[in-house]
């Protein structure tokens, strides 16, 4: 429906085209909610598109009116009462719903029924929202995650779920361990966790802790959150040629496997670097093709994000372009959508440092000049 009427919109893998709306002159920022001329053969197509998707919004609607109800018919057998054979029956013939979908509902529903932020979320924005963050709200954060669920697609919340759970929950729980290992008196531990748990839904803490990070320099940065060497390792298992397998295993020789890799990896950062391109300052939108095959070199076009080897979607530019109109080889990385999108919404923290450094955020920094360009975009997405 929204692409509809925003038909001068096109998606682009360079820098992302509503950073060019910011930057374009006022004149051509009407065109985006402007219906273009259209000839009459154009107009009985649109008037039945746009019929069909205002039906089909009703029609969303009133299915998640029907999916609040259901754990009620369930609970009080009303299929029953009127003779249907069992609640699945009863949702299929009365409003459509297939079996799958009425599993779906139940599940989520039992999980969320002690939380009115996310049952409202579900009736403003459907069971698909819901579903990713059912099993990760609790009673206590349930705020923070109905925001989230607002704020996001459901395929960049699933993602930023996904990254909750391997960053911020582990950190979260470490620091618990650690507060409660603190020679405090049991009244101040138990203000100080208090603290730290608010802290993570206020985003107080979490935003001091990052404006600190800010300041430090990219390499007293890597030894502050390097990984100590007794960092638990990962087992990769390669399928290669016997004579790759059998140069690896020279080259190891009688090193270790993690010293072998990582030379190799310098080796390759180092031949690239020397291919880099220079940086394009006063720049049109269109990144130039020698940038674009360095900075897809770097991950061979996978996403950037710690963790993530979706295929790149877009190339994401560190200093927003919108802000500076450059085009720097350094500042550019390929990500995914959701990514992109979680960039977007300033929940990457480090960002002016290498990927390798990134870390999901709970809340933006609201004091980075990224976050009100960041605002600006996104009202034209
Ligand atoms: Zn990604």
């Amino acid at each position: 429906m929204q692409n509809i009427s925003h038909p001068t919109v096109k998606i682009s893998s360079y820098a992302h085209p509503a950073e060019s709306v910011i930057m374009a002159n006022a004149s051509s920022i009407p065109l985006l909610t402007k219906l273009p001329k259209l000839k009459s053969s154009d107009q009985s197509w649109l008037t039945i598109h746009q019929q069909f998707a205002s039906y089909g919004r009703n029609a969303k609607e009133w299915t998640r009116k029907c999916i609040l109800l259901l754990p009620e018919i369930e609970k009080q057998q009303i299929w029953r009462k009127k003779r249907f054979h069992n609640i699945y029956d009863y949702a299929a013939k009365l409003a459509g719903m297939s079996r799958p979908q009425v599993d779906e509902a139940l599940r989520v529903l039992r999980r969320i029924s002690n939380k009115p932020a996310l049952l409202k979320l579900l009736e403003e924005k459907g069971l698909q929202r819901v579903r990713p963050i059912a099993a990760i709200a609790t009673i206590e954060d349930q705020n923070f995650w109905a925001e989230k669920g607002r704020s996001m697609s459901k395929n960049t919340l699933e993602v930023y779920v996904q990254n909750y759970r391997r960053e911020i929950l582990p950190r979260e729980a470490s620091q618990s361990v650690n507060l409660q290992n603190l020679p405090f008196e049991p009244e101040e531990a138990s203000i100080s966790q208090a603290t730290a748990h608010s802290a993570r839904h206020g985003g107080q803490l979490l935003q001091s802790t990052s404006r600190l990070s800010s300041t430090l320099t990219s390499s007293n940065l890597q030894s502050a959150i390097a990984l100590p060497s007794t960092s638990p390792k990962i087992t990769l298992i390669l399928q290669l040629n016997p004579q790759v397998a059998d140069q690896l295993q020279k080259i190891k020789g009688q090193s270790d496997w993690n010293e072998t890799i990582d030379e190799l990896l310098k080796l390759r950062r180092e031949k690239l670097e020397q291919t880099k391109p220079e940086v394009v300052e006063n720049a049109s939108r269109p990144i130039s093709v020698a940038i674009e095959n360095y900075v897809l070199a770097k991950t061979n076009c996978t996403c950037a994000f710690p963790g993530c080897y979706k295929p790149y979607e877009i190339l994401h530019h560190t200093d927003r372009f919108a802000m500076y109109h450059i085009h720097d080889p350094d500042k550019i990385f390929p990500l995914c959508e959701a990514h992109e999108r979680l960039a977007h919404l300033g929940l990457i923290e480090n960002e002016d440092f290498e990927p390798q450094f990134w870390k999901i955020r709970t809340y933006p920094d609201y004091d980075d000049p990224r976050y009100e360009i960041d605002q600006l975009v996104s009202k034209f997405r």
